[in-house]
């Protein structure tokens, strides 16, 4: 039965419409939690529960795991401190004798007032200890005979801020407005929108109940059934509306038609191509040579761990399109990677008659004249640069490929410029990213682009050989970067550089300068310096000079971290480690192993170091594998902290989490597709309420292929 779009739905009602809350209280929940609809509501889940009947004993808590809920006695509050150290600190002791310290900073006064010593509470926050003394910051607290007496022992307990708190919209208010709302719906108010076979294939819990139990759950079974019907409902209709942005770009964007490969790829192939390509690359040009041939405009991205070999792939997927008249080019991120790449392909099509020209904001005058007049009249096959490219007075004749190289430095406006580079149609687009992105987050935060993946390095590298060091031994470490130079190698040594405390960062650098020149003293040892804050052309210089050999060490900030390659460095030493995030350190490592003599990678850290900063370190020890890395992340902080998808905004969830739903959303995916396949505009009857909820609901969710 497909929903009645004439009659205002309940749904769409103001939560002001509910008993217990009025118009001011229904601002508030707006204005902290987004919350103005019932709709709104219904979907706003507990983020945990509470075993009523489960306590911890005091006596028995071990401090720093985690989260525990107590009963006990409230035997003293007072406020202690000046300033900022100003608190209210109250003592928790329960029926094991044993006693915990509460603490509040912020909204002292009311809750002063609010709470009775003498009562009964039930406690719950993590546990910390201080000078001996276990402790909760800020612990949710409930009146012990005020809590609920009935049958459910699950209690939902609701994300809320200190003003909702004060308003009476705390845990305890958001249970009763869900319980109002529930006495409000009727069964039809929540159309089953998953169609009838998927739901009996995959036995999943009805619409209807799975939104009433995972509010209300009466037990953990029902729970469990509840919360998986809802990831895969969230990871469902995300997948539709992804999937359906692809199939109608692909409708309405036509593409030139490539239809041969010629003489300019396959001379490449068999006179210049240098290497046996790997079995990933070969079969990614076969994506691509598919792509290209259909008629249809190109967006494809491309992932593929450092020193993957994505430049190769980038190269003969642009001779596709110069065998068919078009003119290619190649963006990058910073001045010094174009301009490699511009090295590198004039080499490797040396000899072929095809014209490469490389352009940037440094380019000027004269010479850019030329650049540019030989781009339009078409004597330029392929142009390599920076962002100056998509610089409106840059124009071709005729581009048939775009590529964009390191693809998460640029915005979706500079994405979007390519797009108008040429007419009647937009050109093919490829782009590459050497920040591995776990499968799920790939299929989420570029659900609606293709995707390659290049997941083999070419053979005959030398692993990298990653160790760690805790500061004290700093001197065995400077000790394996002399016997490297002894051999003749390079080595880069990277500090930190976080911008809230650059200024800092740039004096400990100085200082580790002056301590290096003493410990690496000239003629003998030349070292090269490269920070954020440097001129940009004093930066390249510095660079070219380690490139050309003259200095042995690079000391540099984050700034190496893109695509420079010096293959005779082989060893890299990262100064506190535990400032850098794991997809960082992998990026920095890349920098080292280029060539075939084995590398190290140093890992310096201060002695002691958060669970997190172990966990990366020892990822980091363990594996090369980009992939694998990105999954630990991913582990450790979430989707949308990670590189590269920081622009995506269909990475948060309601209640999916892509670090550990991998298996719901592949099949959420599967089924989708499976859908749009059979029925791309959705007008079988099965498919009624998914429809009507999808153009009520979903519109909205963009895509990342969108242009502009
Ligand atoms: P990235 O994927 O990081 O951009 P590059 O394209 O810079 O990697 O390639 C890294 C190095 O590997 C280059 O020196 C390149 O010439 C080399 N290379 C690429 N493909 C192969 C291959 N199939 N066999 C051997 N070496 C290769
Ligand atoms: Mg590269």
């Amino acid at each position: 039965m497909p929903e009645n779009s004439n009659k205002p739905a309940i749904l769409d009602r103001s939560v002001a419409h509910l008993k217990g809350i009025g118009p001011a209280k229904a601002n508030l929940l707006g204005e902290e939690l987004h919350i103005h609809t019932l709709n709104d509501l219904l979907h706003a889940y507990p983020f945990r529960y509470v075993d009523r009947t489960k306590f911890h004993r005091i006596i028995d808590i071990i401090p720093n795991e985690g989260s525990v809920q107590v009963k006990g006695v409230l035997k003293i509050l007072s406020v202690k401190g000046e300033g900022r150290a100003k608190r209210l600190v109250g003592r928790l002791r329960d029926e094991s004798g044993a006693a915990l310290e509460l603490v509040w900073f912020r909204g002292i006064n009311v809750l002063q007032n609010m709470f009775v010593v003498g009562e009964e509470y039930i406690c719950y926050g993590p546990v910390l200890e201080f000078n001996g003394k276990l402790s909760i910051t800020h612990p949710e607290m409930e009146l012990a005979k005020r809590a609920p007496a009935d049958s459910s022992v699950f209690e939902p307990v609701y994300s809320s801020t200190e003003k909702l708190n004060r308003r009476g919209l705390d845990h305890r208010g958001r249970r009763k407005l869900i319980r109002a709302l529930f006495d409000e719906l009727k069964a039809e108010d929540l159309p089953e929108i998953i169609p009838n076979y998927l739901m009996k294939e995959l036995r999943l819990m009805p619409r209807a109940k799975a939104l009433y139990t995972i509010h209300l759950p009466p037990n953990q079974a029902q729970l469990d059934g509840a919360r998986r019907r809802m990831k895969f409902e969230e990871l469902f209709l995300l997948q539709m509306r992804l999937l359906q942005l692809k199939v109608k770009r692909e409708g309405q964007v036509a593409g030139y038609k490539f239809e041969s490969i010629g003489t300019i790829f396959n001379k490449f192939f068999s006179t210049k191509l240098p290497f046996e390509l790997t079995g990933a690359q070969k079969r990614v040009l076969k994506e691509i040579r598919a792509d290209l041939g259909r008629g249809v405009q190109m967006n494809r991205l491309l992932q593929g761990d450092v020193g993957s070999g994505k430049t190769m792939v980038g190269l003969m997927s642009m001779l596709m399109a110069l065998d068919n008249g078009f003119q290619a080019c190649m963006m990058a991120p910073t001045e010094i990677l174009a301009y490699q790449h511009y090295e590198g392909i004039s080499e490797y099509v040396e000899g072929l008659d095809i014209n490469v020209a490389f352009l940037s904001g440094s380019i000027k005058g004269k010479a850019r004249k030329k650049i540019l007049e030989e781009l339009i009249n078409g004597e330029i096959d392929i142009l390599l640069g920076t962002h100056a490219l998509i610089e409106p007075w840059v124009e071709f004749k005729n581009l048939g490929l775009a590529i964009i190289d390191e693809q998460h430095r640029f915005g979706v406006k500079q994405r979007a410029k390519l797009w108008v580079k040429n007419k009647p149609y937009p050109p093919h687009v490829l782009l590459m990213t050497a920040t591995p992105i776990p499968r799920t987050l790939a299929m989420t935060a570029y659900g609606d682009l293709d995707v390659s993946v290049i997941d083999e390095l070419p053979p005959g590298r030398t692993p990298i050989q990653t160790v760690h060091f805790t500061e004290h031994r700093r001197q065995r470490v400077f000790g394996r970067i002399r016997e490297e130079i002894a051999k003749g190698r390079q080595a880069y040594i990277v500090y930190p550089l976080i911008e809230e405390n650059e200024k800092l960062d740039l004096l400990a650098l100085e200082e580790a300068y002056d301590e290096m020149r003493f410990k690496f003293p000239p003629p003998e040892y030349q070292i090269s310096i490269v920070h954020g804050k440097m001129k940009p052309d004093v930066k390249d210089a510095e660079m070219q000079r380690f490139k050309r050999g003259e200095t042995n060490i690079m000391m540099a900030t984050t700034v190496i971290e893109v695509g420079v390659n010096v293959p005779n460095a082989t060893i890299m030493v990262i100064v506190h480690t535990e400032r850098f995030g794991l997809s960082q350190l992998h990026q920095l490592r890349g920098r080292v192993g280029r060539g075939a003599e084995e590398s190290y990678c140093i890992l310096l850290s201060s002695v002691k170091l958060s669970r997190e900063s172990k966990e990366r370190i020892r990822t980091m020890v363990e594996t090369t594998d980009g992939f694998k890395i990105a999954e630990a992340d991913l582990r450790l902080r979430g989707p949308g902290m990670l590189d590269g998808t920081q622009q995506s905004g269909v990475l948060q969830m309601r209640i999916a989490d892509l670090a550990n739903d991998g298996r719901i959303l592949a099949v959420a995916r599967d089924r989708a597709k499976d859908i749009l396949e059979r029925d791309p505009k959705l007008e079988g009857p099965e498919f009624a309420n998914l429809k009507a909820h999808m153009d009520k609901h979903m519109l909205g969710v963009k895509g990342w292929g969108r242009i502009s």
